[in-house]
């Protein structure tokens, strides 16, 4: 019940619009991984590709090696989960999720014991006689996961399946959706557009532009080293900052940092992670809190800062001394930093200035 995914070359063109653009990846067998990207990027598109509710203009999708492209849907091994609740309102969440078994001709009492034994899987025994419309809206999307896990796929396709749902809920579901798949070990490629989901929950996150793969990686690789600034910009929230490139160092709010790769010229952006901004409250700091936002364990600050603006993540128990108003002092975490080709909106203070008086 499980096995190896490759997109290959895939190209998806719909009139004038590009979805896919020669997407390629593999997923191996048992893996998780998420494909996130902007909206219109081509997620979708080649999650269908998979389910065959989509066939490509070019390139493959292969299971196991072989080439399914021509395969119908219906003959492939995949179980879908939508975006919104596509259950079957007439039938109850039993029936529901014994749909696929009965149009494969399996006897009533088999049926019915796969169907409650799935449903106690995804935490509701007792709601196999609910119709969609007695469920909440997270227990809807618990009985189309046991839809689709009913036919034992050997892909789990998950298109959004939390979306619609509120963050409490949301949260909690996905946790259960990734406990379940490393208990059944299917191979699963969930869409999502939000990347702290795909971050939390994936082996690899996948990440898209344009119908193209960006870059794949575990999450912790595309978030600490993403490999574009396109990447780094999606993945969670980025400064850019005003550099000067010497050699194989920058110099940064006054600040010498080693480089990551490859400088694009010597005025470049320096992408620093709000987390890697330190602030110390200073008299004489001439860097000045804009907002303070309360985010749990940390709290985000908006600095102004030479014209432009630094976004940083702090403690909470540091940010009671951090209110809007407050002179800081700004410094960079010392660590090797991801440099850009310069945009015009990255704010311009003179990068020889020391950071801890700015
Ligand atoms: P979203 O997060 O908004 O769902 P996505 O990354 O999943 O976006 P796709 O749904 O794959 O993107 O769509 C990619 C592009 O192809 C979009 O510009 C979309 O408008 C277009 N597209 C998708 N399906 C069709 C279709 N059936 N007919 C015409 N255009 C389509």
């Amino acid at each position: 019940m499980t096995a190896q995914v490759e997109f290959r070359g895939l190209r998806r063109v719909y009139g004038k619009t590009v979805a896919l653009d020669g997407f390629d990846l593999t997923i191996e067998p048992g893996e998780f991984v998420a494909l996130l990207g902007p909206s219109g990027c081509g997620k979708t598109t080649a999650l269908r590709c998979v389910a065959g509710f989509e066939q490509p203009d070019e390139g493959a999708v292969l299971l196991d090696g072989k080439d399914i492209t021509k395969v119908p849907a219906n003959k492939r091994d995949a179980g879908m989960v939508f975006q919104s609740y596509s259950l079957f309102p007439n039938l109850n969440a039993l029936d529901n999720v014994s749909f696929g078994l009965r149009v494969r001709k399996v006897n009533v009492a088999k049926r019915r014991a796969k169907a409650q034994e799935l449903l106690e899987l995804v935490g509701l025994p007792t709601h196999g006689d609910r119709f969609p419309h007695q469920l909440s809206g997270g227990q809807q999307q618990r009985v189309a996961l046991a839809r689709a896990l009913a036919l034992e796929p050997a892909v789990l396709l998950l298109d959004e399946p939390l979306s619609a749902l509120d963050a409490k809920v949301r949260v909690s579901l996905r946790e259960e959706i990734r406990r379940l798949q490393l208990d059944l070990g299917i191979t699963t490629i969930f869409v999502t557009h939000d990347q702290e989901e795909a971050l939390s929950i994936a082996d690899r996150v996948a990440v898209l532009q344009h119908g193209k793969l960006e870059q794949v990686g575990a999450p912790a690789e595309v978030y600490d080293r993403p490999s574009t600034p396109f990447v780094a910009e999606f993945v969670g929230t980025m400064n850019h900052l005003p550099g000067r490139v010497s050699g194989d160092q920058v110099t940064v709010l006054g600040q010498l940092l080693p480089l990551d790769g490859q400088a694009p010229g010597l005025d470049v952006d320096v992408l620093v992670r709000p987390e890697a901004v330190q602030i110390t409250p200073t008299e004489d700091g001439r860097a000045e809190i804009i907002a303070a936002s309360f985010r749990g364990a940390s709290v985000r600050l908006r600095v102004a800062l030479d014209g432009g603006e630094v976004v940083a993540d702090v403690p909470g128990h540091e940010a009671v001394r951090l209110g809007p108003g407050t002179k800081v002092a700004v410094r960079l975490v010392e660590r090797p930093v991801l440099v850009a080709g310069r945009t015009a909106a990255a704010p311009v203070p003179a990068a020889s200035e020391p950071a801890d008086v700015a």
